[in-house]
């Protein structure tokens, strides 16, 4: 029997080629290859998706992030709360900006930031932004925490990487705060080929000075007005985005049919706990991940049958080497920490087929019989 893999994205490629065949022809044959005009044109076209007014393509999702605070004029050393449990770039952006990484728990249920946790983390010093991470492909509940956000004075930002065409109360990931950063690394829903991000705002100002900052701090050609980056996005992997852009909401429908099947499997499983949809949602479903005692024998057992199953994450951020200095200890947010040991990624894309997700379920289940 072959094997199932956490992702395939052969099997994405494959519904995409002949468009990024041709556009790829396209741009070799112009050889504008920075700043051409797919780049523009997807520009637009996830802005009109995301439903905000600007969308500015940058290097990668990490980049995106630092951009984003940046341009905002984050003052040095200033406080952004963020959720424990997240990828380490959120963090990471934070440092490279200039500014430290203030952490809050998550709830037990969905493990989004609670907005009880941020609110009385926010009233810290120097706490300055607040950044929510939409995990898994769903938002954190921003309703309450721009309501946060407002009552102690902070700038609220998104991290809506793992959310591409996920909303609440039918409004768009990465439309909610000031600004968002998202990623299209190659695994997120909508992935490029090679590293490559962008920054969603309906700010002008920021819009420009996003620009200005990924492009070696020049507005126009040979006059650096501020000491920039270089951060942008190739022309070859805007024409890859658009043409997946095109695919976006039906693959994101049958990932959600995807996790339904994966809900109806593993219903009666014994010790498994499964990931829900938080009220007001349209999930996206970025990555199915479940709970399970024992999860590292699970995980073990599930590889060793051929199952591509992953953990996200198994340390949370504020207990990472890289992040010693902030001083957490274990202990200081005790549902990201639990849930660390518990999560497990179990393998969803677009194309899964149900034969591959009954294999998956048949040995979730047959491992956890063999670990209890
Ligand atoms: C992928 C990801 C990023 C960073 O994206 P890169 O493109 O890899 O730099 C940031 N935050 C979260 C939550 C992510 O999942």
């Amino acid at each position: 029997m072959s094997n199932v893999p956490l992702v395939d994205l052969l099997a994405g490629h494959a519904e995409v080629a002949a468009e990024v065949e041709e556009g790829f022809a396209r741009v070799l044959a112009t050889g504008a290859f920075i700043k051409g005009p797919d780049v523009g044109a997807f520009e637009q076209e996830f802005a009109v998706f995301s439903g905000v007014a600007h969308c500015i393509g940058v290097a990668n999702g990490t980049d995106a992030l630092e951009l984003m605070l940046r341009a905002d004029e984050m003052p040095a050393g200033a406080g952004v709360l963020m959720p424990a449990n997240t990828f380490v770039a959120s963090a990471e952006a934070v440092v490279r900006a200039g500014g430290r990484p203030v952490f809050a728990d998550v709830d037990d249920e969905y493990l989004l930031l609670d907005p009880a946790a941020a609110a009385s983390a926010a009233g810290g010093s120097d706490v300055w932004g607040l950044l929510p991470v939409h995990l898994n492909g769903q938002l954190a509940p921003m309703a309450a925490l721009a309501a946060a956000a407002e009552e102690h004075g902070l700038r609220l930002f998104e991290d809506a990487a793992q959310c591409q065409g996920a909303t609440q109360v039918g409004r768009g990931a990465g439309s909610w705060g000031r600004a968002a950063g998202t990623s299209f690394y190659p695994g997120k829903n909508l992935g490029a080929y090679g590293d490559a991000g962008a920054v969603l705002t309906d700010d002008a100002g920021l819009d420009a000075a996003i620009r200005e900052l990924g492009d070696h701090g020049s507005s126009r050609k040979y006059v650096h007005d501020r000491l920039g980056f270089n951060s942008r996005l190739d022309t070859l992997q805007a024409v890859v985005l658009r043409a997946k852009l095109r695919r976006l909401a039906d693959w994101n429908t049958a990932r959600r049919a995807a996790a339904a099947r994966y809900d109806a499997l593993l219903a009666d499983v014994d010790g498994v706990r499964l990931p829900r949809t938080a009220p007001g949602n349209e999930h996206v479903w970025h990555l199915y991940a479940v709970r399970v005692p024992m999860r590292d024998a699970v995980l073990a057992e599930l590889n060793a049958a051929g199952i591509g199953a992953g953990v996200h994450y198994p340390v949370p951020v504020h207990l990472q080497p890289a992040f010693l200095e902030l001083g957490h200890a274990p202990g200081d947010f005790p549902v990201a920490e639990r849930a660390a040991s518990e999560i497990l990624t179990l393998p969803l894309f677009p194309q899964i087929t149900e034969e591959q997700q009954v294999r998956v379920a048949e040995a979730l289940a047959k491992a956890l019989r063999s670990v209890s």
